[in-house]
């Protein structure tokens, strides 16, 4: 099942070009009082909501996708974790290139760590990323994202697929720069989910997913997540063993190469196969 948020907080089932209205099924969540929970309620209970989309038995209006407005489809993450040079190829790019990346950037990924980003800074694809330090170099980065389904503390990668919720496709922008990356990839609108959540069940498995970014006509970023360094189960064990994860937390799973500048006027176009895609437009802001 492909699950959108959009408009004013709709909940949509996505039907090739079409989503069908399914917020009614909303009313199954719990009303939340403070304080309110620390992870994603519908994420947390999505065997519920999707069991109260069936109920609907294709009831709920249809509207063409071209006609809404997507919002991020996990609403209320906990955190945005995320993998930095997760693919081989980056990290010869990033080595090859110390003027733009700094030089610990070419760590590999278990000596580097995992790393988070603002929540605040967490958009959908129907925002545009406001560029909003025009004097610095912002790049895009495709990821696939994974967004847990369960609590979970230590798990072993053996297991670590059974607590994943879904799918979507991530784009971890970044201004280059000697900073931390928490708040170099932080600023509000520089982490995109979309276009929606395609659930585990149906996305099945992670790996040998391609992956494409053109901006404009120039095609960017173009390889599969077989090249990953830590695959989704990896990722999952590894960043359990340091914090817990909690229902709608997304990893962002790393970038392949071909990261490269984007600026206001740009319009970026990410798939990946399994999810699908979507273009997000990169305006001043
Ligand atoms: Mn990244």
């Amino acid at each position: 099942m492909k699950l959108c948020r959009f408009d004013d907080n709709r909940l949509g089932v996505v039907e090739g070009d079409m989503v069908r209205d399914v917020s009614a099924a909303l009313g199954c969540l719990p009303t939340a009082h403070y304080p309110l929970p620390t992870h994603d309620l519908l994420i947390a209970l999505l065997p519920q909501v999707r069991e109260a989309i069936e109920a609907m038995n294709g009831a709920g209006a249809v509207r063409p996708l071209s006609e809404v407005r997507l919002l991020s489809p996990v609403a209320n993450p906990a955190k945005l974790v995320a993998a930095p040079v997760n693919y081989r190829a980056h990290i010869e790019e990033v080595i090859a290139n110390e003027a733009t990346f700094t030089k610990n950037h070419g760590l590999k990924i278990r000596e580097t760590g995992l790393f988070l980003k603002a929540n605040s800074s967490l958009i959908g694809a129907g925002s545009p990323i406001l560029i909003h330090h025009d004097d610095r170099r912002t790049d895009h980065e495709i990821e696939l994202a994974v967004v847990i389904g369960q609590t979970c503390r230590d798990v072993s990668a053996d297991k670590a697929l059974a607590y994943v919720a879904g799918y979507a496709i991530g784009l971890d922008i970044t201004i280059r720069g000697p900073e931390e990356r928490s708040l170099r990839k932080s600023l509000d609108t520089y982490s995109v989910l979309g276009p929606w959540l395609v659930t585990a069940d149906e996305f099945g498995d992670p790996t040998a997913r391609d992956l494409l970014l053109t901006v404009g006509d120039e095609t960017r970023q173009k390889a599969n997540t077989r090249d990953l360094i830590l695959d989704v189960p990896a990722l999952i064990e590894f960043a359990s063993s340091f914090y817990t994860l909690h229902p709608g937390d997304v990893i962002f799973t790393g970038t392949p190469e071909g990261v490269g500048p984007i600026t206001p006027g740009d319009r970026i176009r990410a798939s990946i196969t399994g999810v699908g895609a979507m273009d997000v437009d990169v305006v001043s802001g």
